[in-house]
């Protein structure tokens, strides 16, 4: 008996693996994903862990999904998009905002050197956590609380990443994105885009990619009113 529950659940871990490499290949190869580090790190880590049990079967599936509290783990291809703008070697200090199901936190302690992330759901950053220790990350540090001032005692960071929408770029997280460093966040209400920060020595260079649609990012974010060098161009 024991025997045959160790067999299942190495045929579930062949499985799923079967179904990384296909959504690694149809979802994200297809649509113009090229940093092999970056398809490496979505084809080794395991998102149906990330999930309750009875979203196991879905996991692989090409969307976002529900993880609780009103709030969604992030579609593959956006993960793999916005990982890859970040242009990390390994070498760098991350900092997310946004945990949700640590998933892309994950992703980015695959390809960084250490990953500081934010959640302002208590369940949701102890679950994480939870899972991500059990995954056997030991560069991932998650706090629970409101993002929007970043983590100053760690800060500068190389790459900040956020999966939760401001309507506006919120300064205290420009201030600690080093010289050199990218940012990439989705900014705007219902309609988002995803925008990439480059901090250079001559200054901000903002860039808007893709439609995208995220959560909104709560508590502070709400609260200050949009300037208008966010306002779309
Ligand atoms: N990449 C995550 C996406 C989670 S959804 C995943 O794939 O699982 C975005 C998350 O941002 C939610 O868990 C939400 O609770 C969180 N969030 C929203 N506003 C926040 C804030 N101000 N600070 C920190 N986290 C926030």
């Amino acid at each position: 008996m024991i025997f045959m529950t160790a067999s299942k659940h190495q045929d579930d871990d062949a499985r799923f693996a079967a179904l990384r490499k296909s959504m690694v290949a149809e979802q994200i190869k297809a649509r113009g994903i090229t940093d092999p580090r970056v398809l490496e790190a979505m084809e080794k880590v395991p998102r149906h862990k990330f999930l309750p049990p009875h979203l196991w079967e879905e996991a692989y599936d090409d969307g976002p999904l529900p993880i609780g509290y009103g709030q969604t783990i992030s579609q593959p291809y956006v993960v793999a998009y916005m990982t890859e703008q970040l242009q990390l070697t390994g070498t760098e200090k991350v900092l997310e905002i946004g945990t949700g199901s640590g998933y892309q936190t994950a992703i980015l302690a695959e390809l960084a050197k250490e990953v500081y992330s934010i959640e302002i759901v208590p369940e949701l950053g102890h679950r994480a956590a939870r899972i991500l220790k059990e995954l056997g990350y030991t560069n991932v540090h998650v706090r629970i609380g409101d993002g929007y001032r970043g983590w100053p005692e760690e800060a500068p960071f190389d790459a900040i990443l956020l999966a939760a929408a401001p309507d506006h770029i919120p300064q205290p997280l420009l201030d600690q994105l080093k010289e050199g460093g990218r940012m990439i966040l989705p900014v705007g209400e219902f309609y988002q885009d995803l925008v990439l920060i480059r901090k250079t020595e001559e200054g901000i260079i903002k860039e808007s990619k893709i439609p995208v649609r995220f959560v909104p990012m709560r508590g502070e974010a709400e609260k200050h009113p949009k300037s208008s060098s966010d306002k779309k161009r």
